[in-house]
């Protein structure tokens, strides 16, 4: 009978890398931007004001999006540096607070002073998924 080879430490639903990030060093790009409340899709930015389109849903009304933010932030990770993606619910549980208000300054203002470590999940992709 065939044993099958024990597989390496890994999550079988997701592949996610853990790190600790020592320090957040710059924030590359910052953007803000509408998604959908109902299944938290990036909708698209049109010049119309009342309703856009959503990926999944379809045509909506706008003032049934809410917004979101997403940061691709370079950290420094032992002795490597890594960029990450950062979207706002990832921010909102590293600063503890709501971000959704904060534009870029006042974002790096608070992240990249943060006086604490944080270790994080991410994916193949560098998107980070969960603080530990
Ligand atoms: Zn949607």
């Amino acid at each position: 009978m065939a044993v099958a080879p024990a597989t390496l430490e890994q999550d079988e639903e997701e592949e996610a890398v853990t790190a600790t990030i020592k320090e957040f060093e710059n924030i590359k790009t910052f953007e803000k931007f509408h998604k959908c409340r109902k299944c938290q899709k990036r909708v698209s930015q049109g010049a119309n004001t009342k309703i856009t389109t959503c990926p999944r849903c379809g045509i909506i009304k706008i003032t049934n999006c809410g917004l979101g933010i997403s940061a691709s932030v370079a950290v420094k990770v032992e002795n490597r540096e890594l960029t990450l993606k950062m979207g706002d619910q990832i921010l909102k549980k590293i600063l503890n607070h709501e971000v959704i208000d904060m534009d870029d300054k006042t974002l790096a203002e608070e992240l990249l002073f943060i006086d604490k470590q944080v270790t994080v999940t991410y994916s193949s992709n560098y998107i980070v998924k969960d603080i530990v």
